[in-house]
């Protein structure tokens, strides 16, 4: 029941009316119990410090932040936490003490979904990004943190490939695709293969270059069976889709919210239900 105690988050992003954020964060916010409601509040660019300044004078519980306003963001805030200050990125803000924080939970939610997906621990794997924009570079520094071997970067795009690369410092490098063969875990993290964006039968990767025990993660989530994963599947390849990494950046966000554990298995079926 929504009453005078009830708190308020939200996302802010611009467009963001067509955010799956709402459906997720309103049925964990159910079968926990929690009181709070959560909306989607459109926020014309350049006006993140605006909402910030809201979330401080009117005591919001949280915000989730899309585009175009994940760097602009962290100025705005009291705390930044390592990994949106390495990203310049912030996707989730939260009280933390007095203080407002931001922090990056899409690299953690990655990490987070492969293990409770796949049962795939990511440290001591050789991990391959294909792709090198922001999601990849969210990813790519989370596999390191995660003990990961190497994470080799192939991207179209080769200054760009070395900026994500960076990310997971001595332990990343830039490759090209004849790193797949010896790679542990292969992540998509380009647009090739997503319904929409015109790519939708482009596969970003060859898989019959991968040996028969690698893992193929591919972080879009509509459709969600890419040709990628119909290729991957066809192999008897172990595969996942990105609805692993949207839940569990909304759970590691949630968590960051209420302090208490993300109901994981709702928020799963509401993205399904919204989808
Ligand atoms: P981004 O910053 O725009 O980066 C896109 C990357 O894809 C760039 O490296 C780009 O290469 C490459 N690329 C684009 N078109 C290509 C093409 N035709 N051929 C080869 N490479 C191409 O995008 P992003 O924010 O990182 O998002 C990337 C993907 O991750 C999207 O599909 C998005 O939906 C998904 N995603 C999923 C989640 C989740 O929760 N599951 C979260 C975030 C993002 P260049 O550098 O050479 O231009």
């Amino acid at each position: 029941m929504i009453t005078g105690h009830t708190r308020l988050a939200t996302v802010i992003g611009s467009p963001v009316r067509h955010s799956f954020s709402p459906a997720i964060h309103n049925a964990a916010f159910g079968a926990t119990g929690f009181d709070a409601i959560y909306t989607a509040t459109p926020v014309a660019p350049g006006d993140a410090a605006s909402a910030v300044d809201a979330m401080r004078r009117f005591d919001w519980l949280g915000m989730s932040v899309t585009m175009p306003h994940k760097t602009d963001v962290l100025a705005a805030c009291d705390v930044v936490s390592p990994t949106a200050e390495a990203l310049q990125s912030g996707n989730c803000v939260y009280w933390q003490g007095d203080s407002i924080a931001a922090d990056s939970t899409d690299g953690a939610g990655f990490v987070r979904g492969l293990a409770s997906e796949l049962d795939v621990d990511a440290a001591g794997l050789r991990c391959v990004m294909v792709g090198a924009g922001g999601a990849a570079r969210a990813v790519v520094r989370a596999l390191v943190e995660a003990g990961a071997a190497e994470v080799v970067v192939v991207n179209r795009n080769l200054e760009r490939a070395g900026e994500a690369a960076a990310h997971a410092a001595e332990r990343g490098r830039v490759g090209s695709t004849t790193d797949l063969v010896d790679a542990d875990l292969v992540i998509n993290s380009t647009p090739l293969g997503m319904a929409g964006a015109g790519h939708e039968t482009a596969v970003p990767f060859d898989v019959d270059l991968l040996r028969d025990d690698a893992v193929v993660s591919d972080l879009i989530y509509h459709p969600a069976q890419t040709p990628l994963l119909r290729a991957a599947a066809d192999r008897g390849l172990r595969h996942q889709n990105g609805l692993a990494m949207l839940v569990f950046q909304a759970a590691v966000a949630f968590e960051h919210w209420t302090g208490i554990d993300a109901p994981i298995e709702a928020m799963q079926s509401a993205v399904a239900e919204a989808l």
